[in-house]
């Protein structure tokens, strides 16, 4: 992009308008500058998607990338309790690119950061060969000391799992073998929209940081290998209950042999997988039914060394850290 081009193009994405009343200079400057909340900590991740990748522009239109982009990142601070306040992007973009898609990209994350209040303060824009790369850092914030890990987990506790599982990845099957052209039923309808704009749980997230001990995780690779990271992290076993993971109607109607598999292996539900001690539990699930939150037991914890084993129908079969993606490399 030629250097007048860059400064037009900064200047279109450069926000209107500010949310947070921390931020003192935002995009413009060498750098941004705020001032983080009293009695908070900071929380920082970032995500990178590449086309061909992480997306095609068979699966996903440039709003939807830009979407998306943003959602893995604040699906990332909900996972560690948190409130997503900023974000900054730096994008790799080849010729064959146009204006309008990638202020479409922005607007994509424009819409969602609006929903959080989050402000965009930054990024750089660079050329680069043939693909698409976009980089989305997020910053996020929560109250001292009640941040969630993933190696909080101890025997006894309960696993749970927010929303329903595998949705996106039967999404994707769907794009996948009948493109996004094509007219889809109500129930493809559905599950394509959960792959191309995950819903991250940030309410979800808000509730069990009031609690005194979870551990977290977000599914970006599939239940899985998620939860192998608790366990690994927590040094325990996870026994997960095969018939209580919540598949969808849709998944079920749609793929009804393949759903477990999505759930298991498919990824980027952007869910929220966890344990809390049993005598939390029926608490937790009143207070997360009464704000309209969906999660549900899937198994408990117990002693052991960083497993994760499947009951199915009483026969226990151990869950491999593994995931599998259409075009994306793991
Ligand atoms: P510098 O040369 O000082 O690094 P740049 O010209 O790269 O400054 O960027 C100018 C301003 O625009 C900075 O505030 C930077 O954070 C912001 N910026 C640049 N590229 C992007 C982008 N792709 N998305 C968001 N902000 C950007
Ligand atoms: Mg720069």
């Amino acid at each position: 992009m030629a250097l007048q081009d860059e400064f037009r193009f900064i200047n279109q994405i450069k926000p209107k308008k500010v949310s947070r009343s921390g931020l003192i200079a935002g995009i413009g400057d060498d750098a941004a500058l705020f001032r983080p909340s009293v009695g908070m900590e900071q929380i920082i991740c970032m995500d990178t998607m590449v086309e061909g990748v992480h997306f095609t522009s068979a699966t996903m239109s440039p709003y939807q990338i830009g979407y998306k982009a943003l959602a893995v990142n604040i699906s990332d601070i909900a996972a560690m309790g948190g409130i997503p306040t900023y974000y900054l992007v730096s994008i790799a973009i080849p010729k064959e690119w146009n204006e309008t898609d990638l202020l479409s990209i922005y607007e994509g994350m424009a819409m969602l950061a609006d929903k959080y209040h989050m402000d965009l303060i930054g990024g750089d824009t660079v050329s680069i060969a043939n693909t698409l790369v976009i980089t989305v850092t997020v910053m996020g914030e929560v109250e001292k000391g009640k941040h969630l890990l993933r190696s909080q987990a101890l025997p006894g506790d309960i696993v749970f799992v927010s929303g329903t599982i595998g949705d996106s990845a039967a999404g994707l099957n769907v794009l996948l073998h009948k493109g996004t052209e094509s007219s889809h039923t109500e129930v493809e309808k559905a599950l394509i929209r959960k792959h191309q704009y995950p819903t991250p749980r940030v309410g979800v997230g808000r509730l069990l940081s009031t609690l005194k001990r979870v551990s977290l995780n977000d599914i970006s690779d599939g239940l899985a290998s998620e939860t192998n990271e608790i366990a690994r992290a927590s040094d325990v076993s996870l026994i997960l209950d095969e018939d209580k993971i919540p598949l969808s109607g849709e998944i079920q109607k749609q793929y009804k042999n393949q759903a477990l598999e999505f759930a298991l292996y498919g990824g980027e539900d952007f869910e929220l997988v966890g344990t809390v001690a049993a005598s939390e539990w029926d608490n937790l699930q009143k207070v997360a039914k009464s704000y309209g939150y969906l999660i549900s037991k899937i198994g408990t914890v117990k002693e052991g060394s960083s497993s994760v084993l499947l009951n199915r129908n009483g026969e226990l079969q151990k869950l491999e850290m593994k995931g599998y993606n259409h075009f994306k490399h793991n």
